[in-house]
């Protein structure tokens, strides 16, 4: 019997790699950081959602060492078995207090939780109406509960109004965005969605992932930014980004919600509690972020200084704020040459193409973080001159 199914698989293989669309890893030697060891090589990094540099940290390190002597290395439980520590507990009183929700609720990572989510809540009589970038682990979620399913245009208000009236006559409805779309660094307009679910009776779902801990004035995310941090309903949300870098997720928000959630939501019942160290160490990576808040303004700051130098070297980019920044090449070729002769030269940056983003819209997302120097930046920029004279010495 394997035999042919070892055949089928391999195909599968074949044809992704006709297609230009294996992905290769990367062994980094050493611990997450602006300067990796790659492939035998020391590069600059410049692809890590490592926003506020806390992946390592020594205060979020000493914090898990401590917890790893003090609570242990992990419970071998789910939580509603045995899994529950305080340090948990307190983990969730950390984030609602944070987020200014009345409650939350850990998963293993956000793509349980938005895998949990859905299925928990919502049913067949409901809709559900998401933006048609959302994130891999929203459309999963959708996909995994019975709820009727819309898809609005990214960021199309007029679309996401006509959804809204064509799911007039569900139970509930719940408008669903991630508050940063990943390719692009655009966020998502939540004032608007904010009034058009007032105006049509909707929930909000906001998936704040890639702004939780440095969007908004005290790195709350997108809510806070667009100033509807209490006309969101529900968040979701990882620690593997900007928090700390490690793994985790949540759902925060309303007591009742959150309850279900712990009833009912199938990733939160049926698998592992967060370790203890990483409890910990998203506890100190809190801690930072809700201090002085230097790494937020160091992370604005390099965001705009990359974003002026890109600029003025000539290159095209997605325009925003966000330290996802999309440098447009267009064609997928040029666009993974430029990359390629980049990390040959010491500077660790990825090329992204159709299917990922649209046919045409090939790019190199950069993304920039708190730690990274004024000197490393500049130096990205010049790899980035010198990739291009190498590949378009037309341009
Ligand atoms: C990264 C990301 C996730 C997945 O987070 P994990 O905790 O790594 O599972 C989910 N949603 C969005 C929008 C993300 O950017």
């Amino acid at each position: 019997m394997y035999g042919t199914f070892a055949q089928h698989v391999q195909g599968q293989l074949d044809e992704i790699a006709e297609a230009g669309l294996t992905k290769r890893e990367r062994a980094i030697v050493g611990p997450q950081s602006t300067e990796v060891m790659a492939d035998g090589a020391r590069v600059l990094n410049f692809c890590a959602n490592n926003y506020l540099g806390l992946a390592d940290d020594p205060r979020l390190l000493a914090a898990a060492h401590a917890a790893l002597d003090e609570w242990g290395y992990g419970l071998a439980s789910v939580r509603f078995i045995c899994g529950t520590q305080e340090l948990h507990l307190e983990l969730e009183r950390r984030v609602s207090t944070f987020l200014g929700t009345d409650a939350t609720i850990l998963f293993s990572s956000c793509f349980d939780a938005n895998g949990g989510v859905f299925e928990a809540l919502f049913s067949a009589e409901d809709a559900i109406i998401s933006d048609a970038l959302n994130h891999a682990s929203l459309i999963d979620g959708i996909r995994l509960c019975k709820a009727r399913r819309l898809r609005y245009a990214n960021r199309d208000m007029a679309d996401l109004e006509a959804q809204l009236v064509a799911a007039a006559d569900a139970r509930f409805r719940i408008i669903v965005t991630d508050g940063v779309f990943s390719m692009d660094g655009y966020f998502a307009p939540l004032d608007e969605i904010c009034d058009l679910a007032e105006a049509h009776d909707a929930l909000v779902l906001v998936d704040d992932s890639h702004a939780v801990g440095f969007v908004g004035e005290h790195g709350r995310g997108t809510p806070e930014r667009f100033g509807v941090a209490d006309r969101v309903d529900l968040y979701t949300g990882t620690f593997g980004k900007a928090l700390g870098g490690a793994s985790g997720g949540y759902v925060s928000g309303r007591a009742e919600i959150v309850e279900l959630l712990r009833q009912r939501a199938r990733p939160y019942l049926f698998s592992n509690t967060i370790a203890p160290p990483i409890v910990a160490g998203t506890l100190a990576a809190l801690d930072i972020v809700e201090g002085a808040g230097s790494e937020r303004a160091h992370l604005k700051d390099n965001a705009a200084l990359f974003r002026r130098l890109m600029t003025e070297a000539g290159f095209e980019l997605l325009e925003g704020e966000h330290p996802i920044v999309p440098v447009m090449f267009g064609d997928a070729r040029v666009t993974a040459e430029i990359a390629a002769h980049m990390q040959s030269h010491g500077v660790y940056v990825t090329a992204f193409s159709f299917p990922v983003v649209p046919r045409g819209a090939a790019r190199i997302r950069v993304q920039l973080s708190a730690v990274h120097t004024p000197g490393e930046i500049a130096a990205c920029v010049d790899a980035f001159v010198a990739a291009r004279a190498a590949v378009q010495p037309a341009a």
